[in-house]
């Protein structure tokens, strides 16, 4: 799309560079370059109070920005306010003409013809969907991670979008809250290194590149620790697990030189995410020199008032800015308020430059004062959107996001070669919505490819493929209602499910959730299956034992009955566009599954919250003490241990790991060591194992976890074949973070492990001196 007019920020540019020396460059952080921080300074000088203030004010967009303006206040209103600089940015505005539109009415009538940031939630792919991100998370495949974001920036960016409000690296240890599926699991090390791979593909590694879209690392912080899983709910949570656990994946994409951050909805030590001047002033802003934007979450800002700590609007104003939120998200806080706080002199004007010098720069870094139009391009938006090429990437990452929990008799992979009957059963199986998850962005609906679809192309001429539903899924308002139960089909279902199921010599049962039974606002007590699926799966196992249950879903689901007695389950959660190419790859034995849990399984709600690395009690079990005495950390009715453990995940062939050895047995501060371990392929495919590190501080002041991961890697092995894996070690690689956010080693011993999954693991000692 071809712009003929000189564009008014040319206009502003050439303005600026003959402004020549303005103040230099103040901030340390990643996206400051000299040249960006005096274009920033220079553009702040020509601003008045209203446009600083419009900078910080985001607007959604509700209405048809390829057309003329409709009638109606609101929209005639926010056509006015983009074209007289008092909005900074909209969210839900996409599209290559829309965006355009909108850009335009910035550009050409405001004052300064300061250009819009466009922000989506640009989740897990734009048009072509990936698995969602906590899918995509048990993969540990962290090329294949930065390149769905790497896609789905390229679609946005083609589409109009410049800035995504993701990732989230909310870590969570509590499955009944429905966001988990948006996050990298439980483990701080593993979500740190997967959200840096994310913000790299969206943000590639220079912002102004054309495809780059600005990242956002949400929700700053502890949103993940809400109290019993209940959406928006109160924190509370110790300044430990804060700096250990919590921040360190947002402190490793901050390093990475993440455009944006978001804050919360909840509360923390008190007092709201929005308006915690701890996390965001003298943490985020402070400590770390983070010198992008902050925006909010919708409407958090006048929340702040729902809380119970800000007396009224102009206070939520000021209590917001004040801590650090830069950016208004629809809570019409700072567009009412800001403007007479800051002349009445109860908000300086220091500090609102401050957060309007920081949604410049970003404007800057990506290019838009060089060309505002750079991401509305409407050849680029046909030519980008679900290619071929993006689709194949989205099988790729699809099947290295499923997790094989159980194989009991090699009922897995199906093979192919010879003559078989196969029954699919479960309406999920020709489910062509549901795999595209929550979060979709601009997924057209029904656009996945269903398993049933799947399974029947790349089944070959000697398999036989049936299909009967079984139970329903009951339709309804899918996205704001809470209505999703799964019914038995009435009369018919199980009748046609079970007589398929017995004529059949292997059954292939679907079971899981419904895409928007995870997600925002999706909290559920009870995380176990709906409806009669599982009565289902009981009858059918009845007249055949050999069945396959492929779980789709998009949190862990507590199914005890399930895991004892299913001889093989496939952990395929909500894989994206591909999901059926891709689950038929792994049933079929075409890829070798190697994805382990990000998340602990537990085995009952009551367990919650479980996770794999805990502080040891006063009490710990003790095998050697009697089982009848109950004055040790326990349950008297249930398992301490979950279901399936952090890191979990099977294979089709099998692996050894022996000769575990380290170089030395005590190091300085200042040294390393090598761990070496073989890992051989004993089985009978070839296939992928990732070898996992964990430590243990064992006596430490303040204590460690019984188990730290803080070293992967993802090998691919021939049958038969070994490779020596060696990981470096030392004392960067064994710290922790004081109740002071700082981090340091202790000296003393540690237990180096090495293994399959956290509770899979050999263990050699080593000394800090
Ligand atoms: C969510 C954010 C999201 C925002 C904008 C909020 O409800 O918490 O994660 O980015 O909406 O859609």
């Amino acid at each position: 799309m071809q712009h003929e007019k000189i564009m008014k920020s040319l206009k502003l540019l050439s303005i600026l560079l003959l402004l020549g020396t303005v103040r230099s460059a103040q901030s340390q952080g990643l996206l400051t370059s000299q040249k960006i921080e005096q274009r920033v300074d220079s553009v702040l000088q020509l601003m008045n109070l209203e446009e600083k203030v419009g900078q910080l004010v985001q607007h959604t967009g509700f209405w048809e920005f390829t057309g003329p303006v409709p009638d109606g206040d609101r929209a005639t209103s926010e056509a006015e306010k983009i074209k007289s600089g008092k909005i900074g940015s909209m969210l839900n505005v996409v599209g290559a003409n829309s965006t355009y539109n909108a850009q335009k009415m910035a550009v050409e009538n405001s004052r300064l013809g300061i250009p819009l940031l466009f922000g989506y939630d640009v989740i897990h792919g734009y048009k072509t969907m990936f698995p969602i991100p906590l899918a995509e998370s048990a993969s540990w495949d962290l090329e294949y991670i930065r390149l769905s974001a790497e896609i789905a920036a390229k679609e946005s960016a083609a589409s109009g979008v410049n800035w995504t409000f993701a990732p989230m690296m909310d870590i969570s240890r509590d499955p009944r809250w429905g966001r988990g599926m948006e996050g990298a699991g439980e483990d701080p090390y593993l979500a740190s290194l997967v959200s840096v791979a994310r913000v790299k593909g969206f943000q590639s590694d220079n912002l102004a590149n054309r495809f780059s879209i600005a990242a956002t690392a949400k929700h700053f912080a502890a949103y993940g620790f809400i109290e019993a899983g209940r959406e928006y709910n109160t924190v509370e949570l110790s300044s430990h697990t804060l700096h250990n656990i919590v921040l360190p994946p947002f402190k490793a994409v901050v390093d990475a030189g993440v455009a944006s951050v978001m804050n919360s909805f909840s509360d923390f030590w008190g007092i709201p995410a929005t308006a915690n001047s701890y996390l965001q002033r003298d943490l985020l802003k402070g400590k770390w020199g983070f010198d992008g934007l902050v925006v909010s979450d919708w409407g958090s800002i006048a929340e702040t008032m729902n809380h119970g700590y800000a007396e009224d609007l102009a206070d939520a104003a000021k209590v917001s800015l004040e801590a650090g939120s830069d950016v208004d998200m629809e809570s019409g806080a700072y567009e009412s308020q800001l403007k007479s706080l800051v002349e009445k002199g109860e908000v300086s004007m220091e500090i609102l430059n401050d957060a309007v010098k920081r949604v410049l720069r970003v404007k800057f870094a990506l290019g838009l004062f060089d060309n505002p139009y750079k991401y509305s391009n409407s050849a680029d938006e046909k030519k980008f959107l679900f290619t071929e090429e993006h689709l194949n990437a989205s099988r790729e990452i699809a099947k290295r996001s499923i997790v094989l929990l159980k194989n009991e008799s090699k009922l897995l992979p199906i093979n192919k070669e010879k003559k078989q009957k196969i029954a699919v059963i479960g309406k999920l199986a020709e489910d062509k919505d549901t795999p595209l998850g929550n979060w979709r962005a601009k997924a057209v609906s029904n656009s996945a490819v269903s398993l049933l679809e799947g399974l029947k192309e790349n089944a070959g001429s000697k398999l036989t493929i049936s299909y009967e539903k079984g139970y329903e899924l009951t339709s309804g308002d899918r996205v704001f209602s809470m209505d999703l139960t799964f019914a038995e089909d009435k009369g018919e279902g199980f009748k046609g499910a079970l007589s398929l199921a017995k004529k059949s010599d292997l059954v292939v049962y679907v079971m899981g959730e419904d895409a928007l039974q995870s997600g925002e606002g999706r909290s559920q007590v009870d995380i176990s299956l709906k409806g009669r699926q599982v009565e289902l799966l009981k009858q059918v196992l009845q007249v055949n034992k050999n069945v396959i249950v492929v779980l789709m879903n998009g949190r862990p689901i507590i199914e005890p009955w399930v895991y004892e007695n299913a001889p093989a389950i496939l952990e395929v959660w909500h894989l994206g566009s591909q999901a059926g190419n891709a689950i038929a790859d792994v049933l079929l034995g075409k890829y070798n599954p190697a994805g382990k849990l990000p998340v602990t399984i537990p085995r009952h709600a009551g367990q919650i919250p479980i996770y794999y690395n805990y502080l040891q009690n006063g009490r710990p079990f003790d095998k050697n003490r009697d089982p009848k005495f109950v004055f040790w950390s326990h349950y008297n009715d249930e398992e301490n241990a979950p279901q399936y453990p952090f890191g979990y995940g099977l294979s089709y062939t099998s692996f050894s790991y022996t000769d575990m050895k380290l170089d030395k047995e005590s190091i300085t501060t200042a040294e390393d060591v090598k761990v070496h371990v073989t890992i051989t392929n004993t089985g009978d495919f070839d296939g992928e194992e990732i070898v996992q590190l964990y430590i243990r501080d064992v006596v430490a002041k303040p204590m460690r976890p019984v188990k730290e991961l803080r070293g992967f890697k993802k090998i691919n092995l021939k049958k038969g074949q070994s490779e020596r894996v060696t990981f470096e070690i030392n004392a960067e690689t064994l710290g922790s973070y004081g109740f002071d956010g700082n981090y340091s080693t202790q000296k003393g011993l540690f237990q180096i492990m090495i293994g399959s999954h956290s509770e899979d693991v050999q263990m050699k000692e080593l000394t800090i001196k």
